[in-house]
């Protein structure tokens, strides 16, 4: 039986990108294998539900569970990964804040199962349909049930740090190694419960370095719409492109703008914001160059995607948390 701590790592409703993010860490990977015990890593190695099962509690010293909880399956294992952890992470934007797939909050879960398997593009001549049990000559098997809405992690049990990003950054995977590393060897401490890890205090724009001067705009356009004529060290939200960096927490090093793209808000709020979408709808009113009730709804118009735009990566754990209703309306 190893000494080392014992690490762990699992996926929800995720699109894996997380997990490659894990391992574009390179050689830091290395620290992890020498420092910790790799006990649950599904997408990596082989495991089973009941290994964990029959771990003792908070045996395992480190969890990072990235995505969101969209079925029973996934809120079983977050339950029993929160009993068998002494430090659970929400590992990314799916299990802080619901991400891409919690924008599916915006319907029920039978619209979400009749675009999957009944469109023009889907090849389902005999309707086939999932169904949560099935005989088959072995016996019974069984899919997890969907739930009418898709939450984040600490909607279904106790989280003890945060780590946002869609994925996090590499470099900041590696510093949080890093620190719990030099906090087993006892030179350094966890920061306090409920902190977000790998990140910084600010916002994207802090880290941005492009040149900002006039806070007036006559329109929003899209960046695809105007990639020829942006000047590549102007703020982009100044030439019209709808940048989410004023509402978006810091850490990624202003990849986005840095790179000629737009911040889409992948860190989630920034330190002290309540609601990302309310803070981002603030700051966009607050550079609009009109007075006018008819030329401002003009300058919104530019802003073709709404939803996307203000909770692309937000909409489970906002305020809002669309479809909350739905639990109501739909039965379990
Ligand atoms: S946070 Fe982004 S990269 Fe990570 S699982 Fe979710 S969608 Fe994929
Ligand atoms: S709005 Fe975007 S481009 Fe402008 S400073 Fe902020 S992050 Fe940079
Ligand atoms: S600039 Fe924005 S969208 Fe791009 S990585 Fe950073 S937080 Fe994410």
């Amino acid at each position: 039986m190893s000494a080392k701590p014992k690490f762990a790592m699992y996926w929800a409703a995720s699109c894996g990108g997380c997990e490659i993010a894990v391992l574009n860490i390179h050689e830091k990977i290395l620290d992890v294998d020498a420092n910790f015990e790799v006990v649950f890593w599904p997408v990596a190695m082989d495991a089973k539900y009941k290994d964990v099962e029959q771990m003792e509690d908070k045996s395992i010293l480190l969890t990072l569970f990235n995505g969101g909880i969209r079925n029973e399956e996934n809120e079983y294992i977050a339950k029993l990964l929160r009993e068998k952890s002494q430090i659970l992470v929400a590992f990314g934007s799916c299990a802080c804040e619901g991400c891409v797939p919690g924008l599916a909050n915006l319907r029920d879960s039978r619209q979400i199962v009749q675009t999957a398997f009944n469109t023009v593009s889907t090849d389902n001549p005999k309707q086939v349909y999932p169904m949560t049990s099935y005989d088959v000559p072995e016996g019974e098997i069984h899919i997890p049930k969907i739930y009418p809405t898709l939450r984040t992690l600490d909607q279904v049990v106790d989280v003890d740090y945060y780590m946002p990003g869609c994925p996090p950054e590499s470099h900041q995977i590696a510093a949080v190694i890093d620190l719990v590393i030099q906090v087993l060897q006892g030179k350094a401490q966890l920061p306090p419960k409920g902190s977000f890890i790998g990140v910084g205090n600010s916002t994207v724009c802090d880290e941005c370095e492009r040149r900002r001067n006039v806070k007036a705009i006559a329109s929003f356009v899209r960046i695809q719409d105007r990639a020829s004529e942006l000047d590549p060290s102007l703020c982009l939200l100044e030439q019209g492109i709808p940048c989410n960096g004023p509402a978006t927490r810091s850490g990624c090093r202003a990849r986005c703008p840095s790179a000629g793209a737009q911040c889409i808000g992948c860190y989630g709020p920034a330190e002290g914001v309540t609601d990302y979408g309310a803070r981002l709808m603030s700051a966009f009113a607050s550079v609009i160059d009109s007075n006018s009730p008819e030329e401002i709804d003009r300058i919104l118009d530019g802003l073709v995607d709404p939803a996307g735009q203000f909770y692309r990566f937000n909409l489970a754990g906002s305020l809002l948390r669309a479809g909350r209703s739905a639990w109501a309306k739909e039965k379990v």
